[in-house]
């Protein structure tokens, strides 16, 4: 197992899924008999990891430690889903612009540029080179 890193280290916290980076995390106890503890940065206070206390006491630096670790390593979704949102939307922005071509009933030229076809031809066509 890595050892704990020095509390030094507590200018390197990863973000929270908020967006921010906190500047410290809040500890508290909840209820599991000191073994365990939550963790929440003063960002947001949102978000919580749980963290083993190894039953140090919550105002101890070796606690923060932990805490610090459990913080670092705790999976964010929101990367992911900010890449996916982004996606959405410029899904949403191609399929309009698609539709408005579609609607104004422009044709384009294809392959030796005297064959015109319009967008609604070209998808079939597509769909069936696809078979
Ligand atoms: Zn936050």
């Amino acid at each position: 197992m890595e050892a704990p890193r020095e509390i030094s280290d507590l200018n390197t916290l990863l973000p929270c899924p908020c967006g921010k980076v906190p500047t410290e995390l809040h500890l508290v106890d909840n209820g599991q008999g000191f073994k365990w503890a939550n963790a929440s940065g003063d960002c947001c206070g949102e978000w919580m990891i749980e963290f083993r206390t190894e039953y140090y006491k919550l105002d101890s630096p070796a606690a923060m430690n932990l805490a610090f670790h459990a913080w670092n390593a705790a999976l964010r979704a929101s990367a992911h889903e900010a890449e996916l949102a982004k996606l959405r939307e410029e899904n949403e922005r191609l399929k309009f612009m698609l539709n408005q071509f579609k609607s104004s009933g422009a044709r384009i030229p294809i392959g030796d540029c005297s064959n015109f076809v319009s967008v609604e031809e070209l998808l079939s066509e597509k769909d069936k080179s696809n078979d």
